[in-house]
């Protein structure tokens, strides 16, 4: 009897030693990913419940390397204007939901990675001939983005002039551009991409790429051994070739040929 109890010792020492990064405020002994369920390529909340996507691909090998298999993870949704206010009430352990690392939300949040590079482009309806970029937006063009977002503050920023209208998820947008509510949607080009495969015939992108958004994995503020502990899962994910699968799997279907990763800025 001795050594079963030797092993339910030392099995219930490594679960404090991994529970002591990550679960931030759960018991449940279950860590919890915010990302977003709408944005097809990466994140995608099917019918029958599953998740999948790029992102969520990243997510579930980070969390499998921090020692999280599928059946313990808890995902929440985390749309762009709520994602540094999930993970400074630590009601998320981290966040991978196309979060761009930005200045600004370093303030608020902490970033592993960089683990995608994407830029900003514009979707319009397929047969749309008046808007071919950001110029063309100026001429009483309605342009649809999400609160919270890099693209939104951006067309704030540079073209001020524009009727910027932000609803909560791009997934309404693309909506409202179906129903003719608004003329282009703008964002993330795999975001939009992503959209654009998922209505063959309905939309295209146009404008090129106007930005550049590294894509990070959002942690709690100073929580520096969770995000080492991150990067160090980003590399091996890249490393073993699973990277490189999760995007053929993911993108291929929108035709983007396969990136080198980006390195991880530690
Ligand atoms: N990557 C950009 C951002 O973090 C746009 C995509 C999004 O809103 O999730 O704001």
């Amino acid at each position: 009897m001795r050594a079963p109890r030797l092993l339910h010792v030392l099995a219930a020492a490594v679960a404090v030693a991994v529970a002591s990064v990550a679960c931030t405020a759960h018991d449940s002994g279950k860590i919890t990913i915010g990302v977003k369920f709408d944005q097809p390529g990466l994140s995608v909340k099917k019918p029958d419940g599953t998740l999948g996507g790029f992102d969520v691909d990243v997510a579930r090998y980070v969390a499998g390397a921090l020692g999280y298999p599928p059946q313990r993870i808890a995902w929440l949704e985390a749309p762009s204007g709520q994602r540094e206010m999930l993970l400074r009430n630590g009601q998320v352990d981290y966040v991978v939901a196309t979060y761009s690392i930005t200045e600004s939300r370093r303030q608020k949040v902490d970033f592993a990675g960089p683990y995608l590079l994407a830029g900003q482009s514009l979707l319009v309806r397929a047969d749309n001939t008046d808007i071919t970029g950001t110029a063309s937006l100026q001429q009483h063009k309605k342009l649809c983005s999400v609160s919270g977002s890099t693209p939104a503050q951006l067309i704030k920023d540079r073209y001020p002039g524009v009727q910027l209208q932000r609803y909560d998820t791009y997934s309404a947008c693309v909506e409202a551009l179906r129903n003719n509510a608004i003329d282009a949607v703008t964002t993330d080009d795999v975001i939009l991409a992503g959209y654009a495969a998922q209505s063959p015939g309905a939309f295209k992108l146009v404008g090129g790429r106007f930005s550049e958004e590294k894509y990070g994995i959002g942690v709690g503020k100073g929580n520096d051994v969770l995000r080492q502990r991150i990067n160090d899962a980003l590399e091996q994910m890249e490393r073993d070739g699973s990277w490189r699968t999760a995007f053929v799997d993911n993108f291929g279907a929108a035709g983007f040929a396969v990136p080198d990763p980006p390195p991880i800025e530690r």
